[in-house]
């Protein structure tokens, strides 16, 4: 259910992100297994970035297409342009796919391993390349689970990766574009002072549809891994089977809500005051990075009166 969306009071750091994604054939699976750093860690040393990136995709990777793959690797360039204050990541699909991160010249390992834009370049291996097109769903399953995957891969800590969601939602909120929809949005070529808002729009409603699965047993992980399990290499990843795909696996329609929010809602999917309960389940399996996100109504309210 779409929460009412009301004022708020805070503001958190703004995230700038650029995901340009081009080269690759819509045919093409997706199965990079391997990571390896081509060029660029100046001053880094490139063994342990390796090893801690290898490390981070291995939460990935399961969301990933399954076997078959394993001479696939993914090339990851750091390029550090001196005085760049501004933090995005670039994923360029083909053979190999490219991931360029942009870091301040002085970025540590534990900046450039532990950020959340490698996290994120790689999270977008888990969904068919769609172009520029759905970008409200791209983008935001990337931003969703930029946070999932560092948790479970023991790179935050979860209050942080609650603070990072909570300003997410906040910075989202504050500057989404009044009546326009996710979907509209995604289909104009947006500036950066838009990519809060669709980036965190995006994963507002992934975090809905991984709310409602998560009551049935399931989630958004677990969902991606079993699309890969259906679709082969010669499956068509057009976006229209594809959604009717993730919405035939989604128990009751879970994903065709948030489809459907997408483009009929013209404002932040959720309210910005998110409550936690963080009941974390210990364990390996794909949906056991949180027990349950609960949004506080009681909260909402007094928010809503002190502005
Ligand atoms: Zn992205």
């Amino acid at each position: 259910m779409i929460a009412r969306r009301l004022l708020l009071a805070t503001l958190g750091s703004i995230l700038l992100s650029s995901c340009a994604i081009f080269q690759q054939k819509e045919t093409e699976p997706m199965c990079q297994k391997t990571l390896q750093v081509v060029a660029g860690s100046h001053g880094v040393d490139r063994v342990r970035l390796e090893r801690r990136l290898q490390h981070l995709f291995s939460f990935i990777v399961p969301m990933t297409s399954p076997q078959n793959c394993e001479d696939t690797e993914v090339h990851l360039r750091i390029i550090r342009p001196y005085g760049n204050k501004v933090h995005y990541g670039e994923l360029n699909r083909g053979t190999p796919n490219e991931i360029d991160i942009y870091m301040e010249q002085y970025a540590s390992l534990d900046d450039i391993s532990e950020g959340w834009i490698i996290a994120h370049e790689l999270s977008h291996f888990t969904h068919p390349f769609f172009g520029k097109k759905h970008k409200w769903f791209t983008e935001g399953l990337a931003t969703y689970l930029q946070e999932i995957t560092r948790l479970k891969a023991g790179v935050l800590s979860k209050k942080n990766m609650i603070d990072n969601i909570k300003n997410g939602f906040s910075n989202g909120y504050l500057s989404y574009p009044a009546g326009k929809t996710l979907a509209q949005i995604s289909a104009t070529e947006g500036q950066p002072s838009i990519y809060p808002a669709l980036y965190w729009g995006g994963a507002a409603l992934i975090y809905q549809w991984d709310l409602e699965l998560k009551k049935m047993g399931t989630c958004v992980p677990e969902i991606l891994e079993k699309s890969w399990r259906v679709m082969s290499q010669k499956s068509s990843h057009e976006s229209t089977a594809y959604f009717s795909l993730l919405n035939r696996l989604s128990p009751a329609a879970s994903f065709s809500k948030i489809h459907e929010a997408a483009h009929r809602d013209d404002r932040f999917p959720i309210a910005p005051y998110v409550s936690f309960d963080a009941s974390f389940v210990n364990g390996d399996g794909l949906c056991n990075y949180e027990k349950s996100f609960s949004f506080r109504s009681d909260r909402l309210r007094e928010d809503a009166n002190q502005l």
